[in-house]
């Protein structure tokens, strides 16, 4: 725990927000829907940048001045934080990103760039294979399918169900002593369906697999405990958890972390350098190559601080209510069909749906006149779309700040969209 707790109130929750009082025309407030894509961020996490930007900002670990010192302290301050908000065994697991994307990419890559003094099981290659999920947003797809074709590894997928869920009745074949990797997510963007980590991180394991689990969706929105979940690397964004653009996470085993190459190089990330070899820095400076993203660490600590307040089994418990409600609402109308598991506890709280095979950009423009703001289209997960047939959906996602009265809204709105194009 990094802050002391409160109370979960959603209107003190929203009085945080500023941009909640926003209108979009002078008699349209705005309901926002779109923390899968981006989440707003409250006072507390501005005024962390802003209070570093004013007071500490400088570039961290090279300088002797006080101002280097203060802000390589925020700096490795916030890496301790969000260590303890994930469980992390330690500060240096958490290596700081540009966002998931970049930390998906980054365990990608380094599991192929290794050498005869990488361990066997951190090196893919040849005959080896790399097992995903039909449901994969591209960025834990595309890395895994571009590691396979540089080391001529073989890519496989685990299919998905018409109930929205996983497929797992072929898990025995696809998961075997060939698989190296299984790179997966905890919670899809687009259907907010929850996948069985547990018996599937225990099965990988049970083959001597790696595991990387892509977290984006799941720890803004319930518990993450990395000690826990016995994954081997997990990605985070911090966009999408209350915090800034620019920022994502990976986390990782120590001892996988000091035994693979880097992904980016150049300063910061040496141990010494000559002209024509280098050798690099112990974790997690190895895979953190530049300047990296000082102020966005201090926004995304105050983040999971603000996070850890609430408590993640309330945000939890808010959200799900938000999604049964929705759920409720939305399968009460005639030409909606929800594209996700229609009960609430293998999902979360994104919440995805086809209007009678209208566009969903009409269908986004519709609810946005009504000052309701969704996403709409493919929402990186083309392979997940095709498999039901679609070539986009609407999608609202709620936060620790959506109200009952936002849902009913929404649910309005669609019913009124609906109609629209009846
Ligand atoms: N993984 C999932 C499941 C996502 O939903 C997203 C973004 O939508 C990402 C990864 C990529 O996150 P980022 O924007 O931090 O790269």
């Amino acid at each position: 725990m990094n802050a002391p707790s409160r109370e979960f109130d959603v209107e003190a929750i929203r009085a945080d927000f500023p941009i909640l009082g926003r209108m979009l025309d002078p008699d349209t407030p705005m309901i926002y829907l779109d923390g899968g894509a981006t989440s707003q961020r409250p006072q507390q996490v501005i005024d962390a940048e802003v209070d570093y930007l004013t007071r500490d900002n400088a570039a961290v670990k090279r300088g002797a001045h006080r101002m280097a010192a203060a802000a390589t302290d925020a700096y490795e301050g916030a890496r301790e934080r969000i260590a303890s908000f994930l469980g992390a065994p330690s500060p240096d697991e958490v290596v700081f990103t540009k966002n998931a994307t970049e930390a998906l990419n980054l365990v990608a890559r380094s599991l192929g760039d290794g050498d005869s003094s990488t361990p066997d099981h951190l090196r893919v290659r040849e005959g080896d294979e790399i097992l995903v999920t039909e449901m994969e947003h591209h960025a834990n797809l595309v890395p895994w399918q571009q590691l396979a074709r540089r080391t001529g590894a073989t890519l496989r997928w685990i299919p998905m169900a018409d109930d929205f869920t996983l497929d797992l009745t072929d898990l025995g074949s696809l998961l075997t002593e060939r698989t190296k990797v299984l790179a997966l997510t905890h919670q899809s963007n687009v259907l907010g369906t929850l996948n069985p980590l547990d018996r599937l991180l225990e099965a990988a394991r049970a083959v001597g697999a790696l595991t990387v689990v892509d977290a984006a969706q799941s720890a803004p929105h319930m518990p993450v405990d990395l000690s826990a979940l016995g994954a081997d690397f997990v990605a985070l964004s911090g966009h999408k958890m209350l915090g800034p653009t620019g920022i994502g996470v990976l986390w990782g085993r120590y001892e996988h972390l000091a035994s693979l190459p880097p992904f980016l190089t150049g300063g910061s990330m040496i141990e010494m350098v000559h002209l024509d070899h280098s050798t690099f820095a112990e974790p997690p400076a190895r895979f953190e190559a530049g300047t990296p993203p000082i102020s966005q660490a201090v926004g995304l600590a105050a983040a999971t601080d603000y996070l850890s307040a609430l408590g993640m089994e309330q945000i939890a418990g808010h959200e799900k209510g938000l999604t049964q409600r929705a759920l409720r609402g939305l399968s009460a109308l005639e030409d909606v069909r929800i594209i996700g598991p229609a009960a609430a506890p293998e999902r979360s709280g994104a919440v995805s749906f086809d209007l009678a095979g209208r566009h969903p950009h009409d269908v986004g423009q519709v609810l946005d006149s009504l000052g309701i703001e969704v996403r709409v289209g493919h929402h990186c997960a083309w392979p997940l779309h095709r498999r039901y047939g679609l070539h986009g959906t609407t999608r609202a996602s709620f936060s620790v700040h959506t109200t009952a009265a936002e849902v009913d809204a929404f649910v309005d709105g669609v019913a009124r969209t609906a109609d629209f194009f009846r």
